[in-house]
């Protein structure tokens, strides 16, 4: 699994960082983004990226290869 903020629309609202805390994280530029050092989602966390693709107010979570 790999998972990605789309910046154009994320409003940095921080239901991602505090579900998926393992995983996202905010950038300088205040919005949210994972974690430099991510490439694939570990398999302890792919439940929470789930969870916080599903409570992003604006669907701002594309997940690839769940
Ligand atoms: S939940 Fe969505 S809008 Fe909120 S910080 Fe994360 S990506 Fe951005």
């Amino acid at each position: 699994m790999k998972a990605k903020v789309n910046k154009d629309i994320c409003i940095g609202c921080g239901a991602c960082t505090q579900i998926a805390e393992n995983v996202f994280e905010f950038g300088e530029d205040g919005l949210a983004e994972v974690k430099k050092d991510i490439k694939k989602i570990k398999e302890e966390d792919k439940e929470a990226v789930r969870d916080a693709k599903e409570s992003c107010p604006v669907d701002a979570i594309d997940i690839e290869n769940e």
